[in-house]
């Protein structure tokens, strides 16, 4: 390491200080020491004079000797640790933290000493471990908001904030909940063996109630539900997540030995920034359910389940695997609005998109196709295997108990039309709609409420 070039030095100032310093002692000592009651012959004399500038320079010398042997070498220090800071903070200016890129070797000084020697060495280092400790909060703070803002997603949003949150702090396990519909939801989780149950436990409710930071300390004598981690913890902290004084989630993190001073700010800076990103995550959830929902039935939009269903098509196809569709048409519906009127046939469109979204699988995908006319698309299902499903919904349908305002029973059928693939020159997912829909056709021209197929 290169200490900078000095034009002037301290301790040659010095050096010149002491010498004529110790010229001066020698030139006056010979002129006092009569006055002291030595006779003024034996000593102001030549010889003498000579004597005592001579040993007048050697004390200037040794003092100076001194100061160079003990202070020089610690200002040498200082002024290499800082330039040595200094190139090391220059390098690492955009990574990760200085506490690992500053160790005790390369910056910090050895506190040696109880004077004012070892007073400067700590001021050095109290301020040097300042300056890291800020800068590595800042870097923390970088990476929690570029970890926030990286996905729209929730819970892929969650997950990673989650799992930066137990690094960045002394946790060891935690999770993260959602508001949801004055409930709480799990979206993520660390190290927390059935976490879902913490939703209901009293003191994660207690703070979301109070809707500020709740610190549990254990062990205590408390209950803490779930709280089954693979180590003992003991301290757990339990955040409200706020936006706008709005409940966004709760976040749980729990700790073996407990959390410092300079967690709490962290957490608390985060918890801000994850406030928002939670609102951002849950409008763009909304926004996404927007379009691609029908708003009547909340079931998919015909635009969103010919995108879905293109999709399935495509995978079924790569993967040579089986894919039905079904398309389901409810029975002189008509009569029905004519009957008992618009609103009538739309609660009995509600609540027949219901019974059929229930009764299949999650990986079924239910479009409102039409006005009444609602699409199945059931992949991994062949022919035979569609058809029986398309059964099974027809028979629930019909027997759905809706009744009239006044109470009078509504009879609802609905004709179902089936095909599948592998099925000849079907090349694209329309060709298989038209399909079901032919037979669909056949299904009502043969009397209704009854589920025909396509081969
Ligand atoms: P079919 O057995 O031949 O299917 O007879 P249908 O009366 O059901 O005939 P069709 O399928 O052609 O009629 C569909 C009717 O569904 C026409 C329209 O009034 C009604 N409809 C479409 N969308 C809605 C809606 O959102 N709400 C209500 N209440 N009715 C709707
Ligand atoms: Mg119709
Ligand atoms: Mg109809």
């Amino acid at each position: 390491m290169n200490m900078p070039r000095l034009t002037r030095s301290i301790f040659a100032d010095l050096l010149i200080y002491m010498l004529c310093f110790g010229l001066l002692m020698g030139l006056v000592f010979p002129l006092v020491m009569p006055i002291l009651g030595v006779a003024s012959d034996s000593v102001q004399n030549l010889t003498f004079f000579f004597a005592s500038i001579v040993a007048g320079m050697m004390m200037g010398l040794i003092n100076f000797f001194w100061v160079n042997v003990t202070v020089r070498p610690h200002l040498r220090l200082l002024a290499d640790r800082m330039q040595g800071i200094e190139s090391v903070l220059k390098h690492t200016i955009k990574q990760e933290s200085w506490s690992t890129a500053c160790s005790n070797r390369t910056c910090f000084i050895e506190e040696s000493s109880e004077d004012e020697i070892g007073a400067s060495a700590q001021s050095f280092n109290a301020l040097l471990r300042a300056l890291v400790k800020s800068h590595d909060m800042e870097v923390t703070l970088k990476a929690l908001s570029n970890t926030l803002s990286s996905s729209l997603e929730l819970s892929e949003m969650g997950e990673a904030a989650l799992r930066m949150m137990v690094a960045r702090t002394n946790s060891s396990a935690g999770c993260l909940f959602i508001e949801d519909k004055g409930g709480l939801a799990l979206v993520a989780n660390l190290g927390i063996k059935d976490a879902h149950l913490l939703a209901k436990d009293p003191f994660v409710l207690y703070s979301v109630d109070i809707g500020r930071k709740d610190t549990v300390s254990l062990p205590e004598d408390v209950e803490v539900n779930a709280l089954l981690t693979s180590f003992r913890p003991k301290e757990m902290l339990v955040i409200p997540i706020l936006y706008k004084e709005q409940l966004q989630g709760v976040l749980v993190l729990a700790s073996a030995d407990g959390y410092s001073e300079d967690d709490h700010v962290l957490l608390n800076l985060f918890g801000q920034g994850l406030g928002l990103a939670m609102s951002n995550a849950q409008t763009h959830d909304r926004l996404q359910d927007l379009a691609s929902m029908d708003p009547l039935t909340e079931i998919y939009n015909r635009r969103f389940g010919l995108n879905r269903l293109r999709e399935e098509f495509q995978r079924a196809q790569r993967g040579q695997l089986p894919l039905a569709v079904a398309m389901i048409d409810l029975d002189h519906f008509k009569t029905i609005n004519d009957k008992f009127g618009h609103l009538m046939g739309d609660r009995v469109l509600i609540e027949v998109s219901k019974l059929v979204r229930n009764a299949l699988r999650d990986e079924d995908i239910l479009v409102r196709y039409g006005g009444e006319e609602l699409l199945m698309v059931l992949p991994g299902a062949d022919l035979k295997m569609g058809v029986s499903i398309a059964d099974r919904i027809r028979h629930l349908i019909a027997a759905l108990e809706l009744k009239d305002d006044n109470g009078n029973p509504l009879p609802i059928t609905a004709s179902i039309g089936v095909s599948a693939i592998p099925r000849a020159f079907t090349e694209n997912e329309l060709q298989l709609i038209k399909a079901a829909d032919d037979a669909l056709y056949q299904a009502k021209a043969a009397g209704r409420n009854r589920v025909l197929s396509t081969r």
